[in-house]
């Protein structure tokens, strides 16, 4: 093991922590770095693949990329301390191997930028104390907004709103700006353009697909491994293709600009069966692990518009995600944790489906989204948000438990992001804090967005009876046991009123369904006689 093997080097001076989601080569943990006195250390440990349960496409596409990050350190002549898997002695958590490593190395100090997930900023930093060094984090240039400053922006606010926060990026960062400062078109937000299904016909063929990186050596090594250690874990490397290295990101970027950008916005909420990508980026993995630098996806979106290649109303939608979304959820990370994992606003407490975990399920558009999470560790946001969040939502599911398969199956899941997206904005267990209200719907928005309910034994219209779509019945149950909550809420109140025009007799025959739903495991049973009730007017 090679942290045993340079034990006798003498006069470490800065051990530069690099973990799976830091591989930036231009870090601020690496100013200063001096070869002949500063190591690298990176470690692959079980424990991270297993905190929660980790997809196999999610944990190989982490090695793979801490892999090719340590070879190119290692051909600028950085010296790069790397525990593998299965090396021997590894005691696979981060704790243990980072002990192990100020045992053997003695350095001075230890560096690195912020972690992604508080958990792991804790345990670094007992580590570090347990052994008396200092522990010096830098502020982690990657993001354009620091905590510090997001807390700046947050104070004296009652309610957050991430619009304003967007503004005010798209200000500080000189962002599709006019000459005046003002917003190019003369408008913050072009959504009322987007957001349009693909209607009956389907998408326009053929869809542009994706440029694929097929696993290199490097890649297959870590896929063996994976496929070893992991056995057990869900998921399916076959299909493996993300990029693992900055160039091979940029290259998806470019792809993404020259083919996708074009209709993002328009077809951002749309979902269509076995067409995983659409007019997606699917760069979030490549920007979360740091291979890719925000600022130069913000600039080729912009640079696109400017030059009349692509309409101000996608690159704007576009742009919007990146500028404002995802800082603005790091921002609530950080500023909320770590109380804010605890939230559980809505008293929910049913068990995840285990049909999560295969995608064994009747229900079209959930079995299209888990399978394609599996074999990708990829689904679309409106997929999260309004297929598997939205069913979770409206069964009950304990939002901890939501959050771990959230974190495990996705390959672009780091906590900072992962978490207030799902428990505040899919779950509304942080009570507001992300969305002013529940993401609630029936069966009929989904039939609206795409075409799973086409092929579906359910019928969207309905909440009781045989065929009734589970998400039917499940969100006239969830109005129903959440009337008082809800009914407070000024925004819910269209929604809400339509449970006084339920009678008796249907909502006891709503209350049925929806819990033979939860004693099956979150499905409905095998067809039996039935009311059929029309659920008008929802989602
Ligand atoms: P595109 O649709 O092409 O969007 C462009 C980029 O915008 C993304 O790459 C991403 O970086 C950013 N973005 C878009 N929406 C968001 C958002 N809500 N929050 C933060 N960034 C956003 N995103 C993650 O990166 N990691 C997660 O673990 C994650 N978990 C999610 C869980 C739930 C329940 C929901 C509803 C959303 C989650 N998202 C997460 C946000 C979003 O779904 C993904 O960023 C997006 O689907 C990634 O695919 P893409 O790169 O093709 O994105």
């Amino acid at each position: 093991m090679s942290v045993r093997s340079r034990a006798a080097a003498p006069g470490v001076r800065h051990l530069v922590v690099v973990l799976g989601d830091q591989l930036d080569a231009g870090s601020a943990a690496l100013d200063g770095f001096e070869p002949g006195r500063d190591v690298i250390w990176m470690a692959e440990v079980a424990a991270e693949s297993e905190h929660v349960v980790s997809s196999k496409v999610r944990t190989a596409l982490f090695l793979s990329a801490m892999r090719h990050f340590r070879d190119a350190q290692r051909k600028l002549g950085r010296r790069v301390e790397y525990v593998e898997l299965d090396a021997s002695g590894n005691t696979q958590t981060l704790a243990g191997e980072l002990a192990r490593a100020i045992q053997a190395l003695k350095p001075e100090r230890i560096l690195m930028v912020g972690a992604g997930e508080w958990r792991l900023a804790q345990e670094i930093a007992a580590v570090a104390q347990k052994a008396g060094l200092p522990l010096e984090v830098r502020a982690d240039r990657h993001f354009l907004c620091s905590p510090e400053e997001f807390q700046q922006h947050a104070h004296g606010r009652k309610q957050l709103r991430m619009e304003f926060f967007y503004r005010e990026m798209r200000r500080r960062h000189r962002v599709l700006l006019d000459k005046a400062g003002e917003p190019l078109g003369g408008q913050w937000n072009f959504d009322h353009d987007n957001r349009e299904s693909f209607g009956r016909d389907g998408p326009p063929r053929p869809l542009p697909a994706p440029r694929r990186f097929p696993p290199d050596a490097t890649t297959r090594a870590v896929l063996g491994l994976v496929e070893r250690k992991f056995a057990q874990h869900p998921g399916d490397l076959a299909a493996f293709d993300w990029p693992v290295t900055p160039e091979q990101a940029r290259e998806a970027l470019r792809d993404f600009i020259d083919h996708r950008l074009t209709d993002f916005g328009r077809y951002q909420d749309a979902i269509w069966v076995g067409e995983p990508w659409l007019y997606h980026s699917r760069i979030s993995a490549a920007m979360n692990l740091k291979l890719l630098d925000p600022r130069e996806v913000i600039a080729s979106a912009e640079e696109a518009v400017r030059s009349g290649r692509v309409p101000l109303a996608a690159g704007e939608g576009f742009i919007r995600q990146i500028l404002g979304w995802r800082e603005y959820v790091r921002g609530i990370y950080w500023t909320r944790m770590p109380g804010y994992l605890e939230r559980n606003t809505l008293d929910a407490h049913a068990p995840l489906p285990a049909w999560y975990w295969t995608g064994d399920t009747e229900m079209a558009c959930l079995r299209d989204a888990i399978t394609q999470t599996l074999a990708h560790g990829y689904a679309h946001h409106i997929q999260r948000l309004m297929v598997t969040g939205l069913y979770s939502l409206l069964l009950g599911v304990d939002p901890r438990e939501v959050h771990a398969w959230y974190l495990g199956v996705y390959v672009d899941a780091v906590e900072w992001v992962e978490l207030p997206n799902t428990l505040g904005m899919s779950q509304y267990a942080d009570g507001g804090v992300m969305a002013s209200k529940p993401y609630a719907a029936t069966g009929k928005y989904l039939q609206r967005m795409g075409n799973a309910c086409a092929g579906c034994r359910f019928d969207p219209a309905k909440a009781t009876g045989d065929d009734a779509c589970p998400f039917t019945t499940l969100y006239w149950d969830f109005l129903l046991r959440h009337e008082k909550v809800l009914r407070a809420n000024q925004r819910m109140a269209l929604q809400v009123k339509n449970v006084d025009r339920l009678n008796t007799a249907q909502r006891a025959d709503i209350r049925a369904r929806a819990a033979s739903i939860r004693e099956g495991g979150g499905e409905p049973p095998a067809p039996r006689g039935g009311l059929p009730l029309t659920a008008a007017g929802a989602g």
